[in-house]
């Protein structure tokens, strides 16, 4: 709508003589407010910048303390949309220093002419939506107010300093300085006592530089960090040559990546490599001088398991001992309380030498917490130090603060921002809020900015809000906002990612853990660059999900729902078997479905070591069978699990759930079997079921020669092996044992009725299909046998059978029938309890190491099968993480 068209309806407010009028306002001129006023007038859009500061920069504007630097590489933290640009600017080191990426941020600036747009100087004081203009109505500190259409906040992350939260501050008589807002002069230290207060990544740049100017340097350390050698000088050759050979490929695999730096996905985990391939590969890590790197590129497991994360917190654990020489100042250097990567690494350059220096002390708050700053100098409940000058590095209040401490933002209806976040943000998509109209953030909480390459992400934020912009003006809308349930759907999808790495078990500004009084939880997007770009585009593709456009005279659209119902790692596992466009497995007839199965699981993890992996004969129903043993390491004997592995009669065997069976050994501390049963269509019905009840009963009577704990047995199984494992139960009860201490049954099939509601609403798209089911009852069990309580066990008698643990998938055909067996064995008066798994498939707790999600499903049903057998829930710490015997010979 043109801008003509906006003044006739413009409120007294609005109509104002000193209100200036644009389509758009963007508060900030960082990285993000610059290239938004690019694509903004590349667009024909009206724009203006309104920033604080003197000069363009934004956070590299403010952040001027000795030895500040980038620490993402140069060449990724650039400005990617103008090839031009690309080839107009080359960076002279491998790290750019502070003013050379603000001569940058000039030079783009002027490039594209953009000061002329941006008024400097210009504090924003209010925001306030007006409904009946549809504009924002922002007023400032320094000329005219502001009319505009659409309002982007493009004030970073890490922008509002934290006071300083220590008593006393006011009555020191020294100087006082704050790394987030560095005197532009400069700083004299030569020959002063310096404290500086902090080491997170300001503190721990600063640190070295600091101590060689001062004449005495003191640093109060609260919590140690991890850092590592920044390796600083001209641009590493490898990581030149490959953006050099190719730039448009270069940049686009970042765009697609994880972390906005194109680095492959690492498939190797670290049980599958040995000490020795570890410590190359960490040597290695040290030596590129590249947090992203380190923190992507050792193995699989390292930033989504505590074990594998552990490794690496060691290795760097035993650097920070070699280098520091005081072993006391080196363990209070260490850190001990998070994973590594959870709480933001540092890149340094000669950080834990410093410490090494006549002229440097450290202070361990942990072990002296300050009791107040003094006209003096600094007090602990121990000491004081006496200094001239005190440096606060402590950071910021980030994310939120970044957005709500800027000024007071009010949406429709005059609800205050600062109201709908008391209990931590709310957003779709990191880019939007409910109730607040036309209202974007650029790299905002909910998006992975800050865990990410924010040039990268900036640069998708900035595409996909002006994209927006175009498209709404096309279509003829004045506004857009998201629905609360798309913003609900969008945290409970955060939520769902922060399962996904370790970053929710640190205290950290993160999570907002730094701020006293603020709400906590992780709030940067844990789901990756790649992934959340995806989303971004899949929200467009489908008629822009979960938002409400309206225009003049009343027209309306809203395409309501949620952007991701499935688990993160979920919709990626499905969307790669999308990409495989493979046939339906039942047009491969079962030896060409057996085929396909071995060659698919070839590609997984290896599964995870346990004490020892044995295999052996038992007896079946007809004849021998074929077992897999997994032991775990601690000392026995360990009561067993008789496991029945999936594959719908027709599919898989003994070893096909490996890494199942290998993990709920190790969560268990209990033997399991699986079980070879006999397969259709060469041994129909009711060969799988008379097998796996023969079996149970021959392991249950050789329970101590295989090494496990006489008395009753447990049975488990996925799919039709969740099948087997209910029939059995029934049988030993009617056939007088042998005795079964309980169940546990994930995504059983119990029912041969394929009418229910699951089976309909996940017909499809979920790798096990409603055809695929067909086909294995076809090959297994002709129609009259189906009802038959040993194939259909839901039709069976249910009094009297073993306590059981049922877990069934949302998005799984079966859901339905699981969650109906469960319900009939209560009203049976069986013990039960039930795991319904929001946003997991048919395959979820299987694909172990691949669907990390699966995690805390699997925590459940061992402590459930811990509970069956009698034994305390959880196992002590020291027996799960017991080394493994040396039974490696017997492993598979
Ligand atoms: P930070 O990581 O939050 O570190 C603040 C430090 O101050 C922590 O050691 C903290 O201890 C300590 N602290 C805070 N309040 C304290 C108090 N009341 N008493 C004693 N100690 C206190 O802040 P930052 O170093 O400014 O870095 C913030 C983020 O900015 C970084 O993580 C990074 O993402 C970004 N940054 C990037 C670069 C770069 O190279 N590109 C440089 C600087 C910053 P606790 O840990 O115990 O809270």
């Amino acid at each position: 709508m043109p801008e003509a068209m906006v003044e006739t309806r413009a409120t007294d407010a609005t109509r104002s003589v000193s209100t200036q009028q644009v389509d758009v306002a963007v508060v900030g001129a960082g990285f993000a407010g610059l290239y938004i006023l690019h694509r903004l007038r590349k667009a024909g859009f009206s724009a203006v910048v309104l920033e604080e500061a003197g000069d363009v920069g934004g956070t590299w504007y403010w952040n001027r303390y000795p030895g500040a630097r980038c620490d993402i590489q140069t060449i990724d933290y650039s400005y990617t949309f103008d090839p031009e640009l690309d080839k107009a600017w080359t960076w002279s080191e491998k790290y750019a220093t502070q003013p050379e990426i603000l001569r940058y941020l000039g030079f783009v600036a002027d490039r594209y002419d953009l000061r002329r747009d941006i008024r400097f100087g210009t504090k924003v004081k209010q925001a306030t939506w007006d409904d009946a203009s549809e504009r924002w109505l922002i007023s400032t500190d320094n000329g005219a107010n502001v009319s505009c259409r659409h309002y982007i906040m493009a004030t970073g992350c890490l922008s509002a300093p934290k006071p300083p939260e220590i008593d006393g501050v006011k009555d020191f008589k020294g100087e006082v300085y704050f790394t987030g807002r560095w005197p532009h002069e400069g700083v004299n230290l030569k020959g002063k006592r310096v404290a500086v207060i902090g080491t997170g990544s300001s503190g721990i740049q600063s640190i070295p530089l600091i101590a060689a100017d001062a004449a005495q340097l003191t640093v109060f350390q609260r919590t140690p960090n991890f850092a590592l050698p920044a390796g600083n000088g001209p641009q590493p050759t490898d990581r030149k040559t490959l953006f050099e050979g190719d730039r448009t490929t270069y940049r686009e695999q970042a765009r697609w990546s994880m972390a906005g730096v194109p680095y492959p996905q690492q498939t190797a985990v670290s049980w599958q490599l040995s000490d020795a391939e570890r410590r190359e590969r960490f040597e290695k890590a040290w030596a590129a001088g590249d947090l992203v790197h380190i923190l992507t590129q050792l193995w699989a497991d390292q930033a989504v398991d505590v074990d594998g994360n552990t490794i690496v917190g060691d290795l760097i654990r035993e650097k920070i001992r070699n280098v520091v020489k005081d072993p006391e100042i080196a363990a209070a250097l260490t850190p001990h309380d998070h994973p590594f990567g959870a709480k933001r690494p540092c890149l340094d350059t000669n950080y834990y030498a410093t410490y090494n220096r006549p002229n440097v002390t450290l202070v361990n708050l942990r072990q002296e917490p300050i009791k107040e700053i003094t006209a003096d100098g600094i007090t602990t409940d121990r000491r004081s130090f006496d200094v001239d000058v005190i440096v606060f590095a402590t950071g910021f209040d980030a994310m939120t603060g970044a957005i709500l401490a800027v000024h007071p933002i009010t949406g429709r209806g005059g609800k205050p921002l600062s109201s709908v976040w008391a209990g931590g943000p709310q957003t779709y998509l990191g880019l939007t809020v409910a109730g607040f109209p036309n209202l974007f953030m650029i790299t905002g909480p909910g998006s992975p900015s800050v865990l990410s390459n924010m040039a990268v992400s900036i640069e998708q934020h900035a595409d996909w809000v002006v994209d927006r912009l175009i498209a709404l003006r096309d279509a003829g809308f004045t506004s857009m906002e998201a629905t609360e349930t798309a913003q609900a759907g969008w945290t409970r999808h955060m939520a769902d990612c922060s399962m996904l790495t370790l970053h929710r078990l640190a205290n950290t500004w993160y999570t907002g853990a730094n701020v006293p009084g603020k709400a906590q939880g992780v709030m940067p997007y844990t789901g990756g660059v790649g992934p959340y770009r995806s989303i971004c585009n899949e929200v467009v593709g489908r008629g822009m999900l979960g938002f409400k456009l309206k225009g003049p005279g009343g027209a309306e659209q809203c395409n309501d729902g949620e952007i991701v119902r499935l688990q993160p790692d979920v919709r990626l596992v499905l969307g790669m078997l999308a990409e495989m466009n493979l046939p339906p497995i039942e047009t491969m007839g079962a030896q060409g479905a057996r085929d396909f199965l071995n060659e698919f699981n070839k590609g997984r993890p290896a599964g995870r070591p346990v004490g020892e992996v044995g295999e052996g004969m038992l007896q079946g129903a007809d004849g021998p069978l074929p077992y897999k043993l997994y032991r775990p390491a601690t000392p026995g004997p360990h009561p067993i699990v008789v496991y029945f592995h999936g594959g719908g009669w027709v599919l898989g065997d003994q070893q096909s759930d490996d890494p199942f069976c290998r993990d709920m050994c190790r969560r268990t501390g209990m033997i399991f079997v699986s079980v070879g049963y006999r397969h259709a269509p060469d041994y129909r019905f009711p060969a799988a079921a008379e097998d796996g009840y023969a079996a149970t009963r021959w392991i249950a009577e050789h329970a101590a020669d295989l090494g496990g704990k006489p008395g009753p047995v447990l049975v488990a199984g996925w799919s039709a092996g969740g099948n087997i494992a209910a029939v059995t139960c029934q049988l030993a009860r009617d056939r007088g044992g042998p005795e079964i201490a309980g169940q546990l049954l994930l995504s059983p099939v119990t029912d041969c009725s394929f009418d229910r509601p699951s089976y309909i609403e996940n017909a499809t798209g979920y790798f096990l299909t409603r055809g695929l089911m067909f086909w294995f009852w076809d090959l297994y069990c002709s129609p009259a046998d189906r009802t038959d309580p040993r194939v259909s066990p839901l039709r069976g008698k249910l009094e009297g059978l073993p306590p059981a643990f049922i877990v069934t998938s949302e998005f799984d055909p079966l859901r339905d029938e699981g969650i109906a067996y469960a319900e009939e064995l209560a009203k049976a008066g069986v013990p039960v309890e039930q795991l319904k798994a929001q946003g997991h498939f048919h395959s979820s707790f299987v694909m172990v190491d691949v669907v990390i999600t699966g995690v805390p499903g699997r925590v459940k049903m061992a402590e459930a099968l811990r509970r069956f057998a009698g034994l305390p829930t959880q196992q002590s710490d020291a027996s799960r993480h017991a080394p493994p015997p040396e039974v490696n010979a017997a492993a598979s």
